[in-house]
């Protein structure tokens, strides 16, 4: 059985202990390969690399660390079709949005970052007949990232390349769920010729791989996507150690479709937004609110596209494929169960599918689920389900709209239907959340701040944004 190794100090490594955990595939439910269950011995090792690294990464220059990162970029394109099979085998996902999604997005990432660290300028303040300032940004140091196994490779680059480019040395982990695609990354960065102990990956348990990096007083920042729950417990051990924290956490999008929208657009993208990835996407609308004009109509016409979605072997063509784990899929029904009890009517899904085929028989799958009927305050409408359900519910007015949106803890992102310009400006100031979409889903330009208010996290990422966080700010001012 394939053995997924630590990437510590430029080399393929065994976790010190020699201990490894399953891993399994979600469309099978079979064990395929094994992954370092990796402790704090690990990640001082990891520690000790990425100091000695420092120093000559941090000073030899943007363009040489850019080019570093742009030979990355093009082994992991030239490697797609691997990628993309081997995140679809680790995560369940379709091989197909893997291939266009998840590892061209990687590619973007590492390319995006190289480049931009050459653009990268800081401020200076100019004090009439005083003084000159100006802000040194310079790499914090050894830093932290954490990800999660919806978008494995995705959002482990979008982390991991504006640290690299910045200048730090990072010690990474992936979810232990998925971490195939970070082991695939650890061989194209030695490939790439990226200098020993730079990145160092380090594969295990969040209690104990994640602790020990959250926990490590020589890792200063810690960029973090995950759970709400998770990131609370990570900002109760970094806080009073005073790291830079950056936190990625849940979130309960909602869609707002007016009766003036564009009605083909909106069905066609809300089936997208609602399902893309099993709905395992933190920027998934899982509430679906419509203007009472539309509400037979879209309902109708939605239940009906989500019933044709194809479910099935994630390696074949097919809409969606498997929930992550066992332990999600069983999560997600639970939810379902207390819709039911909520009083929600199913409209279509709300079960396991049974794949027929024998390779995928013990497979974690479900069905695409639409319900309807539920109080916008239940707690299947302000929990985070993070699976293929979403709820529909019809409104009067845009203040209605507005208020059952804002009305959880979570504020991430939002998709906004109309083709009224007023009311989409109007409606995007008051939404609480990081992110609004008027008339798209997911359209993303990489310099644009990225993140969530309230419970769905603090800090932004993307763009300057990340680089700034990368970088310790330090005010010069001349006087004359
Ligand atoms: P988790 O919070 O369970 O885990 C995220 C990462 O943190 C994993 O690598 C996990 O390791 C690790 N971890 C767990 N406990 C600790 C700890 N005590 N110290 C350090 N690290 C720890 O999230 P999931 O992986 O389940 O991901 C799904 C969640 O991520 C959803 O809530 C989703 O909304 C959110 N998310 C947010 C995004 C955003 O941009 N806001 C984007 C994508 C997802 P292990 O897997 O080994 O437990």
């Amino acid at each position: 059985m394939q053995r997924i190794e630590n990437y510590i100090d430029g080399k393929l490594v065994a976790p010190i202990s020699e201990q490894y955990l399953d891993n399994v595939e979600p469309a099978t439910g079979k064990v395929y390969s094994l992954i370092p269950d990796s402790n704090a011995a690990d990640v001082e090792l990891a520690v000790a690399a990425a100091k000695k690294a420092f120093p000559a990464w941090s000073t030899c220059g943007n363009m040489e660390r850019s080019k570093v990162l742009l030979r990355i970029s093009a082994l992991i394109e030239q490697n797609l079709d691997a990628f993309a099979l081997a995140e679809s085998i680790d995560n369940g996902k379709p091989v197909k949005l893997a291939a266009t999604v998840d590892i061209p997005r990687a590619v973007d990432n590492f390319h995006f970052f190289a480049t931009a660290i050459e653009h990268f300028a800081s401020e200076s303040h100019f004090m009439e007949k005083t003084a000159v300032n100006y802000t040194l940004r310079r790499p914090i140091g050894v830093v932290g990232c954490i990800s999660p196994w919806n978008l494995p490779l995705y959002l482990f680059s979008w982390k991991i390349a504006p640290a690299l480019a910045a200048g730090n040395c990072v010690i990474a982990k992936p979810s232990e769920i998925t971490p195939m695609t970070a082991y695939l990354l650890s061989k194209i960065c030695i490939e790439a010729g990226l200098p020993a102990g730079v990145l160092n990956i380090v594969h295990g348990l969040g209690g104990s791989a994640g602790q020990a990096i959250v926990e490590h007083k020589e890792i200063k920042a810690i960029s973090f996507t995950g759970g709400t729950a998770t990131g609370k417990k990570l900002a109760a051990t970094a806080a009073p150690m005073f790291k830079k924290l950056s936190l990625e956490l849940g979130g309960k999008n909602a869609n707002i479709i007016f009766d003036d929208c564009d009605l083909d657009n909106a069905l066609k993208t809300t089936l997208h937004s609602s399902f893309a990835n099993q709905g395992q996407i933190c920027l998934c609308g899982s509430r679906i609110f419509v203007q009472k004009g539309i509400y037979e109509k879209f309902k109708t016409a939605f239940v009906e596209k989500v019933k044709s979605l194809k479910i099935g072997d994630p390696s074949t063509e097919v809409n969606i494929g498997a929930v992550v784990s066992k332990a999600h899929q069983e999560k997600v029904l639970g939810y379902i169960q207390l819709a039911k009890e909520e009083g929600g009517t199913v409209l279509c899904g709300g079960d396991i599918f049974h794949p027929t085929d024998e390779r995928c028989k013990d497979g974690y799958f479900i069905y695409p689920t639409v319900i309807e009927n539920l109080a916008h305050d239940c707690r299947t409408n302000q929990e985070e389900i993070f699976g293929p359900v979403v709820s529909i519910t019809p409104f009067d007015t845009a203040d209605e709209a507005l208020m059952m949106a804002n009305s959880t803890e979570y504020g991430l992102a939002c998709s906004i239907w109309t083709n009224d310009l007023n009311k989409a400006h109007r409606c995007a100031e008051q939404m609480e959340t990081g992110i609004v979409w008027v008339n798209c889903w997911l359209l993303r330009d990489l310099r644009t701040p990225f993140g969530g208010v309230k419970s769905s996290g603090v800090g932004r990422e993307g763009g300057w944004e990340a680089l700034r966080f990368f970088t310790e700010a330090k005010n010069v001012c001349i006087k004359y």
